[in-house]
């Protein structure tokens, strides 16, 4: 019951990036540049305020008139910190929803319907070039792929998923380290594993990974949304995922694939009615 819950929460996700990306983008536009520009008219207040204490520096404490002033001057100084401070955060926060925009399009565009035999090597090959500028300087990439069935799926669904998974082992390394990515056929599935070295997952945050929107990142640096989008993505095929860690050691994400596709139930149920006649 509560797996069903979460199915339906994710696929909530693939609705909303359909319609509502584009919307989202436009004000954050203005907003952003708005923030922008008052960002500047501070910067000219701080010119005036500093200015203004270079002045008052050179009068005798005992003008009072002066003395006012410098009062008021200090009461804009506290008003200008707070305001950059707000600035700040809401220039943090319309990043945020960019980065979560861009990562719904995406999404969004990987919604297609087709389903063809592809080979997933090849698809993974070219989607460690695709991230390669961006994990080079953390992770040597190791590949030990097996000799594979063409799989029935949707390619640009599964480059997602397993460009979603290269950036969070990327990201898992703090300086340097080893990510191993390995390919086996057993019967009629396939398996794809994705391996870093690096912080691991703390057992009291596993049962949230997948869940839209769960972050350990700084902005900027994560949505949460990768592994809710590639969960969905995964389910789509009939396909599984599943994922071994250890702190400090590094972390195994291991995706099943039925070589059929996904209307393909046939060995299960074959399975299954075996049983019941029993
Ligand atoms: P994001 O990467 O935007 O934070 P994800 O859905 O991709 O969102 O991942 C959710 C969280 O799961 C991450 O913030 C991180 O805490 C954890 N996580 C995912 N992959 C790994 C990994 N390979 N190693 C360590 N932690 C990971
Ligand atoms: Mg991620």
């Amino acid at each position: 019951q509560l797996h069903m819950l979460q199915n339906e929460k994710m696929a909530s996700i693939g609705q909303l990036a359909a319609g509502v990306a584009h919307e989202i983008n436009n004000p954050i536009g203005f907003v952003s540049s708005n923030l922008t520009t008052l960002n500047k008219y501070l910067s000219r207040m701080n010119e005036f305020i500093d200015l203004q204490e270079e002045k008052l520096s050179d009068v005798a404490p005992e003008h009072l008139e002066e003395l006012e002033l410098k009062r008021k001057t200090l009461k804009i100084d506290r008003i200008r910190k707070d305001a950059e401070q707000l600035i700040k955060e809401s220039l943090e926060g319309t990043e945020r929803v960019r980065d979560i925009v861009t990562d719904l399009k995406t999404f969004s565009r990987a919604d297609a319907k087709e389903y063809l035999f592809a080979d997933i090597n090849e698809c993974l090959d070219r989607t460690i070039n695709i991230v390669w500028n961006e994990i080079k300087y953390k992770a040597t990439v190791k590949k030990e792929f097996g000799v594979l069935p063409k799989v029935k799926c949707n390619l640009q669904q599964l480059n997602q998923v397993f460009l979603n998974l290269l950036v969070n082992a990327a990201q898992a390394i703090d300086t340097q380290g080893e990510i191993t990515v390995a390919t086996s056929h057993n019967g009629d599935q396939i398996s794809v594993s994705i391996a870093d070295t690096g912080v691991g997952i703390p057992e009291e945050i596993r049962h949230r990974i997948f869940e839209p929107f769960f972050t350990t990142k700084e902005v900027g640096k994560g949505t949460g949304l990768g592994l809710s989008i590639s969960y969905d993505l995964i389910k789509k095929h009939n396909g599984g995922i599943t994922l071994e860690s250890e702190l400090g050691r590094g972390t195994r994400f291991t995706i099943t694939l039925p070589v059929l596709g996904k209307d393909h139930h046939g060995e299960e149920e074959g399975v299954q009615r075996e049983t019941l006649t029993h």
